[in-house]
């Protein structure tokens, strides 16, 4: 018999995973390698190590160890804002009357607002270990750059935050929240690498990229002694320490004998789709279980739909390594009136190998639909969401449409990232009614994907 599902599913301090779960080792196609751009062989650690941290390095190329401790410090940081909700959306199944039950993981309980900070705070911890000084990264949005900058405060380490220009002055509120962390933030391009310098040169008035700014954060770091860089998305490392999100949600269910039928999260880079779903993949991995899942992302940043699964570089400044990826192509440039987010190229590698494997499901959406979607959310469950995390509430309220129309009571669970309040321009696009959907052509994205690089 069910028991009464409470409106939030929260666990018990000794129900909250003590370790990450590191789906390759149930993988039986594992990831492909990432590549030395320059020689085109696999990345060693010591090739690595200058770069990231050790630790770090070590996870991102451990394709069979199945669980990592989360040390202590990191687990006693959790505790600060975990375990998150797994709210059951009651008032959103009442809105949409589906009999379908629907349920959300809420990561966005932080001043950070979503949940990158679960991977920042790992991140911190290892630079802090190994007795570095501190760490330079980058930041679009600004989600990352807060949840680097206060991982980086509680440890005493140093932040250089390289902010994307046009960011750093629209959202001067994001910039100052770092700050008050302690972060050095640094609009990009700038006069303090010779990449920001080449560039500034040659174009006086850019706004900047990410791609550049990535590029700024890694210069930062390899030429300041006792320094490495940290990424918020898209590496092994990321997606492991993503996964106490799925154990947590795996955990909640369990106590309360629901299986999910439909998992749903919204793919950026993939942290927290790979981080949701993990240990359900595991299951399905194992034959013990089976899932319907799907990644969402933006119809005009479409990696998994329309993308192509090869080697390419992770950066537009192309000096990351590559990886194999399903991407549009390190040049291509989501439409500049996109405003939802999830505009990297390419996609974890491990979602990508899962996904060419028929593993999990992808689909594309229009980003006035997801503003229909969030703004439905926030108007019946009480939360602003996120433009990212609206990409998975517009997949979950189209799914259970889906199974009002067939009677079926299915469950699903999606990932809901985080809060919208720095979002509020493209809110305010969407309310005005000027939000539009661009889609790139097939010619735009073969354009981009004619410029992948050579691979033996
Ligand atoms: C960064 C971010 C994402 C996308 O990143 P992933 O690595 O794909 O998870 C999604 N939602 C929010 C709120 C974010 O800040």
């Amino acid at each position: 018999m069910e028991k009464k599902i409470p409106y939030k599913i929260y666990l018990a301090e000794n129900e909250i995973p003590t370790q990450w779960y590191n789906v390759r080792a149930d993988m039986k196609n594992k990831p492909a390698p990432l590549l030395n751009p320059g020689t085109g062989q696999p990345l060693t650690l010591e090739e690595l190590s200058p770069i990231f941290c050790e630790e770090l390095c070590r996870q991102e190329l451990d394709n069979d160890t199945a669980y990592f401790d989360i040390p202590e410090e990191i687990q006693n940081f959790y505790k600060m804002y975990r375990p998150s909700p797994l709210v059951r959306a009651y008032f959103l199944e009442k809105a949409l009357g589906t009999p379908a039950k629907i349920y959300y993981k809420f990561e966005g309980n932080n001043t950070s607002g979503s949940h990158k900070l679960n991977s920042a705070i790992a991140q911190a911890y290892y630079a802090k270990k190994q007795g570095l000084k501190g760490v330079t990264t980058e930041t679009g949005a600004g989600q990352w750059g807060t949840a680097m900058s206060m991982a980086c405060a509680y440890f005493g380490l140093d932040c250089k935050v390289f902010m994307v220009k046009c960011s750093y002055e629209q959202k001067p509120f994001r910039r100052e929240v770092m700050r008050t962390y302690g972060a050095q933030v640094t609009p990009s391009p700038s006069m303090t690498t010779n990449v920001g310098r080449k560039l500034l040169e040659e174009f006086p008035d850019t706004t900047g990229s990410l791609g550049c700014a990535i590029s700024e954060a890694v210069e930062a770091a390899v030429s300041n002694e006792g320094y490495r860089y940290v990424l918020g998305s898209v590496l092994n490392q990321v997606l492991l320490h993503q996964t106490v999100i799925g154990l947590e949600t795996k955990a909640a269910l369990d106590k309360y004998g629901i299986k999910p039928d439909i998992i749903i999260g919204c793919a950026g880079g993939g942290s927290n789709l790979g981080g949701l779903i993990s240990p359900f993949m595991g299951e399905k991995l194992r034959g013990e279980a089976d899932y319907r899942i799907i990644a969402v992302e933006p119809a005009s940043c479409p990696s998994f739909t329309r993308g192509k699964f090869a080697y390419d570089f992770c950066d537009t400044g192309m000096i990351c390594p590559l990886a194999k990826m399903y991407t549009l192509g390190s040049q291509f440039i989501p439409s500049a009136n996109h405003a939802g987010g999830l505009r990297f190229h390419g996609m974890s590698t491990i979602l990508s190998q899962l996904y060419h494997d028929g593993l999990m499901e992808a689909r594309a959406v229009e980003q006035t639909s997801v503003f229909e979607a969030a703004e439905m959310f926030a108007r019946v469950e009480g939360t602003l969401p996120a433009p990212e995390s609206s990409h998975a509430i517009r997949a979950a309220i189209d799914e259970a449409l889906k199974c009002k129309e067939t009677g079926e009571a299915k469950t699903i669970v999606f990932g809901l990232t985080g809060t919208g309040y720095f979002d509020l321009k493209a809110y305010e696009s969407f309310n005005d009614g000027t939000m539009s959907d661009v889609i790139p052509t097939d010619g735009d994205i073969a354009a981009s994907l004619a410029k992948l690089p050579e691979v033996k």
